[in-house]
């Protein structure tokens, strides 16, 4: 058995289809994928498909980002079919779409031409992102890396960017519960205080990433106690984004074999 438990295919920012991510998966000897796209659940079916044909267990997920950096939310099996939970999800991608044709008319008046149609790959319903326009850059040439592209045009405070008007944590959990998921906190080593989670256990987070792939031992070891602390579920994985993306270490966050059973004992106490 080996657990990835966090993804991104190309219904959001990574650069695999569903079905090419669930065939990386396979390679690599994962059981157990979990894809958990941001602001979007749509290219689980095409996952789920191709996962039963390699006998992977593929677990349902999102990843939310808040207006509170670096806090992101994934949930874990969420359901697919609240309507009012799809809406939601629709809404942020909406908004995103939005920001992303401000992004889009500010490179044109730095003099680089991009259409919104480049950036979606042929896929309509993808949840853009300054990943899609990062790659178009290295596309045309223009910078050699999707951390070039952030430092000299789409980070914050460079000529392209423009924040997100994204939603707040506690909304974020809100929406999960809401479409039936079990909350947890991404990568918490990317400076998230105790007191934070323990505000965020208060609004009904039920788990933690303490085996996020780029956390230091220390930080796991510190992660897996806060967690004990306010009783979360301490979750993992590599944030796998494709290659091309420098997020690219499939499989390789070390996640407890028993952990999407755990998840799982979350969400039946909860629904
Ligand atoms: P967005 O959703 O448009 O705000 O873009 C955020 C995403 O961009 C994150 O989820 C990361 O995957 C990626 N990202 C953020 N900063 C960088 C960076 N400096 N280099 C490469 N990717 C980045
Ligand atoms: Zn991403
Ligand atoms: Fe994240
Ligand atoms: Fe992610």
């Amino acid at each position: 058995m080996k657990i990835d438990l966090h993804t991104h295919s190309t219904y959001s920012d990574g650069t695999l289809a569903p079905e090419l991510l669930v065939e990386a998966a396979s390679k690599v000897g994962i059981t157990h994928l979990a894809l958990s796209d941001h602001d979007s659940t749509e290219g689980l079916s095409r996952a789920r498909t191709k996962a039963a044909q390699l006998n992977i267990t593929l677990i349902p997920a999102v990843e939310i980002n808040t207006e509170t950096n670096p806090i992101h939310i994934l949930g874990y099996f969420v359901d697919e079919n609240d309507s009012n939970f799809l809406n939601t999800l629709k809404k942020n991608r909406d908004s995103r779409e939005h920001r992303m044709n401000l992004m889009l008319e500010k490179l044109k008046g730095l003099g680089i031409n991009i259409s919104k149609e480049e950036l979606l790959n042929g896929n309509k319903d993808t949840a853009l992102g300054r990943p899609h326009v990062a790659d178009n850059l290295i596309k045309k040439g223009i910078v050699k890396s999707r951390a070039e592209a952030f430092d000299r045009y789409l980070g914050k405070g460079c000529p392209a960017f423009v924040p997100h008007k994204d939603t707040t944590p506690e909304d974020a959990i809100q929406t999960i519960l809401a479409g039936k998921g079990v909350p947890v906190l991404a990568h918490p080593g990317f400076g998230v205080q105790e007191e934070t989670i323990r505000l965020l256990t208060e609004k009904g987070l039920q788990g933690l990433e303490a085996y996020y792939l780029k956390h230091s031992p220390d930080q796991i070891k510190k992660f897996l106690e806060i967690a004990k602390r306010y009783h979360l579920v301490a979750t993992g994985g590599s944030d796998y984004h494709g290659p091309g993306s420098g997020h690219e270490a499939l499989g390789q966050a070390n996640v407890p074999l028993n952990t999407v059973e755990e998840i799982l004992k979350r969400k039946e106490k909860l629904f």
